[in-house]
C-alpha cells in the first residue's frame, strides 16, 4: 500500500508557512515504513532539530481505480480515519529551497501516525465535507477545522491523484492540514479528535 499526501489544502496552513495556494492539488507519498506501529511512542530522529505536527484526515480507499472520474470518485472510500503528517521541517526548508524532493523529510521511518481504527462515514453523517477534526498538544487546542474547509474536496482529490498514478485497495490519503502545526519535544503528547471521538493518543520521545 501507500500513503498519499496532500500539500497545502487548506488556505490558512498554506498561508502560516508562507506557500502560494496551490491552483492543482499539491501531493507526495509515504511508504508503508513509514507507518509508527501501533500503540508505539514517537521518537524524535538524531538528524532533525525541528519535527512538525500536522493532523489530517485520512482517507481510506476501498476498491482499485485509474483515471477515476469525478461523479464515480465517492465510490472509492467509505470510512475515514485520522493522523499525523510528521514532517522534519528544518530538514523539508533546505529541500524545498535547493528544488529537491521532499521525501528525507516526510517519508522517514515513524513519519506517519495512523489511527487505531477507521470509522465508516456513514456514520458521521456521511458527508466526507462535512466533518470537524481537532489536535491537542498536551492540555492545549493547536489544530481545529472542518473539512468543508478543504481547497480541492477528497472527489476532487481522487480524480487528480489517479489520473497519474492508480489508487488500490488499502492506500491512504492523507487530504492536508490545517493552521496551526508546530514543534513537538518529548515528553509531549498528541491526541487527536475526529468528531469528537479520540482517534490516537501518542508519547513523543
Ligand atoms: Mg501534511
Amino acid at each position: 500500500m501507500k500513503i498519499i499526501c496532500i500539500g497545502r489544502n487548506y488556505s490558512d496552513h498554506a498561508e502560516e508557512l508562507g506557500n502560494a495556494v496551490p491552483e492543482e492539488p499539491l501531493f507526495f507519498l509515504k511508504p508503508d515504513s513509514a507507518i509508527l506501529p501501533k500503540r508505539h511512542a514517537f521518537y524524535i530522529p538524531e538528524w532533525t532539530d525541528c519535527v512538525h505536527y500536522e493532523v489530517e484526515l485520512i482517507v481510506k480507499i476501498n476498491r482499485l481505480g485509474k483515471a477515476v472520474a469525478h461523479k464515480y470518485a465517492n465510490r472509492y472510500y467509505a470510512e475515514v480515519g485520522l493522523g499525523i503528517d510528521f514532517t522534519a521541517r528544518d530538514i523539508q526548508t533546505v529541500l524545498k529551497s535547493d528544488g529537491h524532493p521532499w521525501e528525507k523529510s516526510k517519508a522517514f521511518d515513524n513519519s506517519a501516525i495512523v489511527s487505531e481504527f477507521f470509522i465508516a462515514l456513514s456514520e458521521l453523517g456521511g458527508d466526507v465535507q462535512n466533518l470537524n477534526f481537532k489536535l491537542f498538544l498536551n492540555d492545549e487546542l493547536v489544530q481545529s477545522t472542518t473539512t468543508s474547509r478543504m481547497i480541492h474536496s477528497v472527489d476532487e482529490l481522487i480524480v487528480y491523484v489517479s489520473k497519474f498514478m492508480t489508487i488500490k485497495t488499502g492506500d491512504l490519503i492523507f487530504t492536508g492540514t490545517p493552521a496551526g502545526v508546530g514543534a513537538v519535544v518529548a515528553g509531549d503528547v498528541l491526541t487527536g479528535l475526529l468528531e469528537e471521538k479520540q482517534m490516537f493518543s501518542v508519547k513523543i520521545k
